[in-house]
């Protein structure tokens, strides 16, 4: 014990090869691609080109997501189980689909009642369903989701027309605005709702959602989170990411970067397995992990090691494993396993034995 404290206590100034959680993947089909576990894999089954570990992927199946080709709640999430066959790398979401059950939770709620280890999430898109975010179709999924502790991710996109250099415009999203899942998030204000894509991109649309989220943390109206997946995708500086962590930083509550969580689409995009513009998706993947911690090294200098280490892993599994913002009259089963059977106590003294020992054994030290 007095040595794990010993080193618990090492300063933050050490450069050490981190275990990372990402908050936002799939597999199943996404225009006209079938991917395969083997697409997730290859970013979990080898340290990435810094030495940081893919422990965990939150995954959903997108063969429920696409609007052509989609299989219902039961059916594709049932297979999205099969496909993962039990590998502990992969955290599974529960996509649904409000749209086509007129808001009829029940399908998701008896999965969630027939696999209670495995669903750690449900994953709701608005845009693929062209259902506003705000729509009371959604208000049973949130009940479910108040019921059994259940993080949603919902896909979020712009809040403003965007306009591309060659002078053509992209509308502002008509379903999944942040603003449009606020209003949800508001009837549910305990459920932890997380903003994917942090609004879209970049710029003021990114920065309208942050903004959305410090004013629910201000006036405690709901409990907003977000990824970061294309977030500043193709600068190094990661502006608005910077930014995002600077407001939360600050909020009239305090510090609350527990709300932002690393994610990438994989393996959609330049994460496929053809990789993008000759570049392999795990390159495309490390480049992706490197830009964002040295983005954040840059701007917050002595403080910048805790904050990716929140970033990357802490948050989501707090979030997603550890029951962190669960209901207080229910009990889940990571906070169960330390306390009940003694080789859950031995499993979680080693897990954390394992960490610290890992983190220690990486020597760039200065
Ligand atoms: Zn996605």
């Amino acid at each position: 014990m007095t040595s794990i404290t010993a080193i618990n206590k090492k300063p933050y100034n050490v450069s050490f090869k981190r275990k990372i959680i990402d908050a936002h993947t799939h597999l199943g089909s996404w225009e006209n691609t079938n991917y395969t576990i083997d697409s997730l894999d290859t970013f979990v089954k080898k340290p990435l080109d810094n030495g940081d570990i893919v422990e965990k992927m939150i995954v959903s199946n997108a063969d429920c997501l696409n609007s052509a080709n989609i299989l219902d709640e039961t059916t594709g999430n049932k297979k999205l189980l099969s496909m993962l066959n039990g590998n502990s790398h992969y955290v599974p979401l529960a996509v649904c689909q409000p749209n086509l059950t007129n808001g009829d939770a029940t399908a998701v709620e008896k999965l969630i009642n027939e696999h209670p280890e495995q669903f750690k999430g449900l994953k709701f898109h608005p845009r693929e369903m062209q259902l506003p975010a705000d729509s009371s179709l959604y208000d049973k999924y949130m009940e479910i989701a108040q019921k059994y502790n259940l993080p949603c991710l919902f896909h979020s996109d712009t809040t403003y027309d965007v306009k591309y250099p060659d002078g053509s415009t992209l509308p502002r999203n008509e379903f999944s605005r942040p603003e449009q899942i606020y209003k949800l998030a508001q009837r549910h204000k305990n459920v932890p709702v997380i903003l994917a894509h942090m609004g879209g991109n970049s710029g003021q649309n990114t920065q309208a959602a942050v903004d959305l989220m410090v004013d629910s943390i201000n006036n405690d109206r709901a409990t907003l989170f977000a990824d970061i997946s294309w977030v500043n995708c193709d600068t190094k500086e990661k502006p608005d990411i910077i930014t995002a962590i600077k407001k939360l930083m600050t909020t009239n509550k305090g510090d609350k970067t527990d709300r932002l969580l690393f994610g990438t689409d994989a393996p959609l995009g330049r994460f496929n397995p053809n990789g993008e513009n000759g570049i392999s998706p795990q390159t495309a993947y490390s480049k992706t992990v490197e830009d964002i911690q040295n983005a954040i090294k840059n701007a917050f200098g002595e403080k910048a090691d805790a904050l990716i280490d929140k970033i990357f892993y802490k948050n989501a599994d707090d979030l997603f494993l550890c029951g962190k913002y669960k209901n207080p009259q229910k009990t889940l089963s990571c906070a169960k396993s330390k306390i009940l059977p003694l080789g859950g106590v031995l499993l979680t003294a080693a897990a954390i034995t394992g960490v610290f020992l890992h983190n220690k054994k990486s020597p760039d030290k200065k």
